[in-house]
């Protein structure tokens, strides 16, 4: 995926792959002494709940909520099913997901599984409800 963004121009470096337990407590409680743990929970998650400690989640490109506005957001949400990929936090499903938009997480699902939520427009926690 990193291949056919890099041909066409877009950046979409690694930001964040594979968390550790302990890089998450440190994240999270970074996070609360920033800004509460009510404000904190929409979109850092607690030590054993990120999905990045599952080394399926990563973030790429770039950590911005206008990230998904830039050519190389729209690309990777129009494109990472295609590599097994989905756009994990939508605009709009945050009460589905319980976290905020997040245009740069993407988790793997596999091709199949990805395309369907792509087409369907829906997040996994839909997919997972119906299927
Ligand atoms: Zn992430």
């Amino acid at each position: 995926m990193q291949n056919e963004a890099r041909s066409l121009g877009y950046n979409l470096s690694m930001v964040s792959g594979f968390r550790s337990y302990q890089t998450q407590q440190a994240i999270y409680n970074r996070n609360v002494l920033l800004d509460g743990e009510e404000l904190a929970n929409t979109y850092s998650a607690k030590p054993g709940e990120s999905e990045h400690q599952s080394g399926l989640a990563f973030d790429v490109g770039a950590i911005d909520d206008n990230f998904g506005e830039t050519p190389q957001g729209k690309w990777l949400h129009e494109n990472c099913h295609k590599y097994g990929f989905i756009l994990r936090y939508l605009k709009g499903k945050e009460d589905i997901t319980g976290y905020k938009y997040e245009p740069w997480h993407i988790r793997y699902v596999g091709v199949d599984v990805a395309t369907k939520i792509y087409q369907q427009g829906i997040t996994l926690e839909e997919y997972l409800e119906v299927n």
